[in-house]
């Protein structure tokens, strides 16, 4: 008999709702046309797309104007971050060694290739950022850019994003944060935010894999960065994701109507395994600013024995249990996690990266405990 499957790499990406599924399904099947067709297949099409564009705009308190569609996370960070460099004229960038690889291997590549600078904001042993550093950064430097991430994915730290906002208007830069952590767990408010640019990225909240979507600030500016047709008004050309832009939507919509049970829930799990793995496994640490200002679907810990890490992944998957170790992003390479090396953490250090959905149970946790003490307990 096959064994029930815990999943709890929700940070890598969550399943799909039922209801969102079952839209896409039904959009597949009816709704075929093209929205740039100007038959009646094609305005159905079209219309979808906009609403989708304006319930996603009321859920972020923005202008459906200021939305513009992707394929996901790195798509966004990419766009935004090369727009800013190639087509705004900003070459200075501030951010943080803990981003996310979209933003750093950009940041590489516009150092490499558009004669841009990068300075990196300190931070400390739990990966807090130093915000006078930052500061004294935006002090130091003519119109930059600043991008920092409002969740970390791997630790889960949250960024105090109105006040570096603030800051970032103090000083005259632009600021974009990569939201794709955030979006569908926080309620966010867009517009209340001192902020330019942010991305989000369907599959992160129970929606479709290869959609998402960036907000510009309006006259912040962006141009063009896919050419071709006229999509997404000028900004993307090609054919838009119907289906996928409709599951977002709804993905969105559902997720952004039960926040706050969501959050108590997954809450109630975080501080279960907060309170107990330290008993039942003396030695554990919990990584980043877990007991602090962190995302509540993200818990991150090192085991306190000898294990290969990928052994533990192994020996969990056997139990059923999925999560990840370091970066989900890098799974497959294998290299560690940067961002867990530079917060010091050994190469080999068994390390585990818990994230919870909706649906996580008591029992589930409660299970994992169990099979993390066996694992780390001698003999
Ligand atoms: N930014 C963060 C913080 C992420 O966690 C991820 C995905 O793991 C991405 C960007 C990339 O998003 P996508 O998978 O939609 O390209």
């Amino acid at each position: 008999m096959s064994q029930a499957i815990i999943y709890l790499d929700n940070a890598a990406t969550t399943p799909v709702l039922p209801e969102v599924a079952d839209l896409m399904y039904q959009a597949m099947k009816h709704n075929h046309g093209n929205p740039s067709s100007i038959h009646q297949l094609g305005r159905h099409a079209r219309v979808e797309v906009e609403k989708a564009r304006r319930s996603m705009a009321v859920m972020l308190n923005v202008q459906p104007g200021e939305i513009f569609f992707t394929s996901g996370g790195t798509e966004g960070n990419n766009a935004i971050l090369a727009g800013c460099a190639r087509e705004l004229g900003r070459k200075h960038f501030i951010t943080s060694r803990l981003e996310h690889p979209s933003v750093l291997n950009m940041l590489h590549a516009l150092e490499k290739h558009d004669s841009c600078s990068v300075s990196y904001v300190n931070f400390d042993s739990k990966g807090i950022l130093d915000l006078h550093h930052l500061e004294q950064l935006l002090q130091q430097t003519h119109e930059p850019v600043v991008t920092l991430m409002h969740a970390n994915n791997e630790i889960g730290n949250l960024l105090p994003i109105k006040e570096v906002g603030n800051l970032c208007k103090k000083y005259d830069s632009l600021f974009h944060s990569d939201t794709v952590q955030t979006v569908g767990k926080l309620a966010l408010d867009l517009q209340k935010l001192p902020i330019d640019f942010a991305v989000m990225s369907a599959h992160k909240f129970h929606g479709p894999k290869g959609v998402g979507a960036m907000y510009v600030r309006a006259g912040a500016g962006m141009q063009p960065y896919l050419v071709g047709g006229a999509q997404e008004r000028n900004m993307r050309a090609g054919t838009e994701n119907v289906p996928g832009i409709m599951g977002m939507a709804k993905a969105l919509e559902v997720v952004s109507g039960s926040l706050d049970t969501t959050f108590a829930h997954i809450s109630g799990l975080r501080s279960y395994l907060i309170e107990t793995l330290p008993k039942e496994i003396p030695g554990l640490q919990f990584l980043g600013d877990a007991a602090g200002s962190s995302l509540y679907t993200i818990l991150n810990l090192a085991l306190p024995c000898k294990i290969e890490p990928r052994q533990l992944m192994g020996l969990l998957d056997l139990a059923g249990i999925c999560l990840s170790t370091g970066s989900a992003c890098s799974s497959g390479s294998n290299k560690p996690s940067a961002v867990l090396l530079a917060l010091g953490m050994e190469p080999l250090t068994p390390n585990l990266r818990i994230s919870f959905n909706r649906y996580n149970t008591l029992e589930e946790v409660k299970k994992l405990v169990k099979v993390l003490k066996k694992i780390t307990t001698p003999g």
